[in-house]
């Protein structure tokens, strides 16, 4: 069972900045910024590649509670950046659909293809 699967089955403690009935929310433990959060479903999904057309509203769900830890941050003003990486190529390191929300400080375009 992957990492984000034992979080949202509460088999291993964080601290939550969010949840509801679908997405759970929490501080990434490798912060690439002064505020690095991850959403993800609770429902285990391999990762965006996977989705079925049932989880339209889950994703949407995702990204209403980026939006509302942003406000809840005090980052919604100066802006931030919504991320979801996508298997080998796309850096996806945990086989869990999460989406980063980074922000705090003006973020430089480091998402280059590696040689
Ligand atoms: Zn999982």
């Amino acid at each position: 069972m992957d990492i984000f699967c034992r979080i949202a089955n509460k088999e291993i403690k964080t601290d939550l900045l969010y949840e509801d009935d679908l997405v759970m929310a929490f501080n990434d433990i490798h912060p690439l910024a002064p505020v690095h959060v991850l959403i993800i479903p609770k429902e285990h999904i391999e990762s965006i590649a996977d989705l079925e057309d049932e989880d339209e509203k889950l994703m949407g769900r995702m990204i209403m509670a980026a939006k509302k830890i942003a406000e809840d941050l005090k980052i919604d003003s100066s802006g931030y950046k919504l991320l979801f990486r996508v298997k080998e190529n796309g850096g996806q390191e945990v086989p869990h659909i999460h989406l980063h929300l980074i922000g705090g400080a003006r973020l430089s375009e480091n998402i280059k293809p590696i040689e």
